[in-house]
């Protein structure tokens, strides 16, 4: 049994004493646990010895005084002093001489009580039986076994000594009664030997599984530490902590290695004195230096069993305090994890002597847990720095497209403003197709202004979708009408499926998503065909969108639905796009929680493919987008609208279109102005409101329209925007009034007008 080995190895069999330290402990350990059995046996003696008192004047009425003399001036005084000092601070180390001095102060009193007072005079001097209980009582309190076999040789030689001076006992008696001695000594001896033996190996064995128990809780808790903080301080600060206390050592320290530097710098200590640690921390440690660079640099645990011996292993700076403070050996071994140093885990205790080989091997345990915890935590590091990074990227990303979006909005909004108005005014001639084309130029330049828009508001939140049961025919329908003329032009055949099929969506955000999708397929086909259809599957529609065109890598499929993301392509169709388009297919998707899967064969097609749940009923869908009237001269021949703008050419550009369209304009920059208005013109008869949101100084149209609300009563009102940073939306969308985004088509604008005027 490897524990009874390492036992008798601790043990000296002579002396059956241990090492000092652990002698200390042991007689500590066995004071503690005896106590209670040392007091019940000197209180029993203590009342024997009076019991007998009261007996001796009928027992031995002759000698009555001097017994009474011996019992309470000398024994019973004795044996009350040792009772009260179990209970004193020093009984622990002095616990076995306290015992063995009660028992020698019964022993001493019955001989001299014995011998000098009641033994009658001539006869011989009965010592010898009374004088053995000396070197049993000697092994039995545990003092060293080598006194005891002193004390019985001393016993002998005094016994035959009296026996030989001070009796005429005949030789053979003298030598009989020796045999008798010397044999009751030697079982004496031996019986104590074996229950001291015993007694001895089991305190090991108790001990050593304390330890072990000491060890695994250490171990959990250290696990504990590391699986449930990633606060490194504090798994380190653990690991040190227990790492001193097993190990037997006065403080400790785990330091850190810079790779790069090749040094170690101290984390976190334990026990050390502060002068000692403002030492070590005053400059980080070169690996090969001192206890824990050698440690590192060899990659195998250092131990030093004598600095004194062998200063010149310690690191230079050190030295002086290590050697005032007392400090005598210490163990270092390497933070390692997967063969690579992460730093060093050192103790320090103010005995000579090598740590044993259980000790290293628990602190090579500590140290792996060290270096996982020092691992993760320079994830953790890294990950959120890069987190942060990216977090600013993100933040600068939304700010560059809110600040882009709306200073191109304002001049956008403004010249179509104008452009309508133009090409109301001049209907025919060349004047009127001049208008044409800059319409048509000035939509798809809006249609990309839109898309930042789009990815901002999806970004935001600030688009809730509205589910309903929509007919796909009327959405394919819609883009097929849209789109039949791009088939026609670019001489590409376009097949279209439109099944009366009901799904469950938005049917507004589901008609973006596939337009983006057909958009994209005309763009990046140049011959062959262009397919849009639907077909039900499992009570799933699936809205296919396919093409013979360009098709895309395996290695970009997930890369092109990132924003401003285009396949850097030199011969490919260069056509207007921002990159966007399929970002918003992306977040509309998930906006809708609707699957989509892309199919693709780099020179033969892709097929992009949503699929969206069947409808449970055929409710019809209120939100489906009405076919648009052309806007007409005189559409809203009549209405009296006040404009309020903080810029004077959108004001101009708006009472241009509004006053084409029939209306009755007023004009102001914000409150003030319509204010002055109001005193001058009365302005009762207004219909309608069209602000601005964002105003001069910081004026908001929403609190405008409330507080010209409060003047003219519920006059129905339009915001305009060209914001598009997402809080600002979602101020704007809390207001109730229904928002406009800037560039606003002549379209959106009379339609919302008409909407806002039927309200
Ligand atoms: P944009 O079309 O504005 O460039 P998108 O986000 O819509 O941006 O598309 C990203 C990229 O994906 C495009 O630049 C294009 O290279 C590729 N792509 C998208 N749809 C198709 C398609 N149907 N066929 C081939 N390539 C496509």
């Amino acid at each position: 049994m490897p524990q009874a080995r390492s036992a008798d190895a601790e043990l000296d069999p002579l002396t059956l004493n241990f090492q000092k330290e652990l002698e200390e402990e042991f007689r500590a350990d066995y004071a503690r646990k005896s106590v209670v059995h040392v007091r019940v046996g000197i209180g029993f003696a203590i009342a024997l010895w009076c019991l007998f008192g009261l007996l001796d004047h009928w027992m031995i009425p002759q000698v009555k005084e001097a017994a009474w003399l011996i019992r309470f001036a000398f024994v019973v005084p004795g044996l009350l002093a040792i009772f009260l000092f179990t209970f004193s601070k020093r009984y622990d180390r002095l616990a076995q001489v306290a015992a063995a001095s009660a028992a020698m102060i019964s022993a001493l009193g019955l001989i001299v009580m014995v011998n000098l007072v009641i033994r009658p005079p001539g006869a011989h001097p009965y010592t010898s039986g009374l004088l053995l209980s000396v070197p049993c009582i000697c092994v039995v309190w545990r003092l060293r076994f080598t006194n005891a076999v002193w004390a019985t040789l001393a016993t002998l030689i005094a016994d035959n000594a009296t026996a030989v001076g001070f009796t005429g006992i005949p030789l053979p008696v003298i030598m009989n009664n020796n045999f008798f001695l010397v044999s009751s000594g030697i079982l004496g001896l031996l019986a104590g030997y074996n229950m001291e033996m015993y007694i001895r190996r089991d305190f090991l064995q108790r001990r050593a599984v304390e330890k072990s128990i000491e060890e695994v809780s250490a171990l959990r808790e250290v696990g504990q530490a590391l699986g449930s903080t990633l606060d490194l301080e504090a798994v380190l600060t653990t690991v040190v902590t227990r790492a001193v206390a097993l190990s037997g050592a006065s403080g400790g320290a785990i330091y850190e290695y810079d790779e790069e530097a090749q040094v170690l710098n101290l984390r976190t200590s334990h026990g050390l004195e502060a002068e000692l640690v403002e030492v070590l921390l005053a400059e980080p440690i070169p690996r090969d230096h001192g206890a824990v660079g050698r440690a590192v640099a060899k990659l195998a645990p250092v131990q030093i069993t004598d600095i004194q011996e062998a200063p010149e292993l310690m690191l230079a700076r050190a030295r002086p305090v290590l050697a005032r403070l007392g400090y005598r050996s210490v163990l270092a071994v390497p933070l390692l994890r997967e063969h690579r140093i992460f730093g060093g885990l050192v103790v320090a205790r103010r005995q000579v002597g090598s740590f044993s080989a259980r000790i290293v091997n628990l602190l090579q345990t500590f140290a792996a847990q060290s270096g996982l915890a020092i691992h993760n935590a320079r994830l953790f590091r890294e990950t959120e720095e890069k987190s942060r990074q990216l977090e600013l990227a993100n933040l600068a990303r939304s700010r560059f497209l809110a600040a882009a979006s709306h200073d191109l909005r304002q001049p956008l909004h403004t010249l179509s403003l104008y452009s309508a108005a133009l090409k109301l005014h001049a209907a025919d001639g060349a004047t009127g197709e001049i208008a044409i084309h800059i319409n048509k130029a000035l939509a798809s330049l809006s249609a990309l202004v839109d898309s930042l828009l789009d990815i901002s508001k999806l970004d935001a939140g600030a688009v809730q979708p509205e589910p309903q049961s929509v007919n796909l025919r009327s959405v394919i329908e819609r883009i097929e009408a849209d789109y039949r003329p791009v088939a026609n032009g670019k001489g590409l055949e376009f097949h279209v499926v439109a099944p009366d099929l009901l799904v469950e969506t938005d049917p507004v955000l589901l008609e973006r998503l596939v337009r983006n999708l057909v958009d994209n397929a005309f763009k990046y086909t140049a011959a062959g065909n262009v397919t849009l259809a639907a077909e039900m599957h499992e009570r799933m529609a699936r809205i296919v969108v396919r093409d013979t065109g360009l098709g895309i890598p395996a290695a970009e499929r997930e890369r092109i639905f990132e924003e401003f993301y285009q396949i850097g392509n030199p011969e490919r169709d260069r056509v207007q796009g921002l990159g966007l388009g399929l970002a918003i297919v992306q977040r509309l998707a998930q906006l809708l929680g609707l699957t989509l899967t892309l199919e693709s064969e780099p020179g033969r097609g892709s097929t992009f493919a949503v699929a969206v749940p069947a409808a449970a009923d055929r409710r019809a869908s209120p939100r489906e987008p009405a076919p648009r009237d052309e806007t007409a001269p005189g559409a809203l021949d009549g209405a009296r609208i006040l404009v309020i703008d903080d810029e004077s050419e959108v004001r101009a550009g708006m009472r241009a279109l509004l006053e084409q369209l029939g209306c009755r304009v007023s004009v102001c920059s914000g409150y003030a102005d319509a204010e002055r208005l109001l005193e001058q013109d009365g302005l009762e008869d207004v219909h309608l409101i069209v602000s601005d949101f964002r105003l001069r100084a910081h004026e908001s149209g929403i609190d405008t329209v409330r507080r010209l609300r409060e003047r003219l009563g519920d006059v129905p009102a339009l915001l305009v925007s060209g914001d598009t940073a997402p809080e600002r939306l979602r101020e704007a969308q809390s207001s109730g009034l229904p928002l406009l985004h800037k560039p606003v088509s002549a379209d959106n604008l009379t339609e919302a007008i008409l909407a806002a005027l039927r309200r």
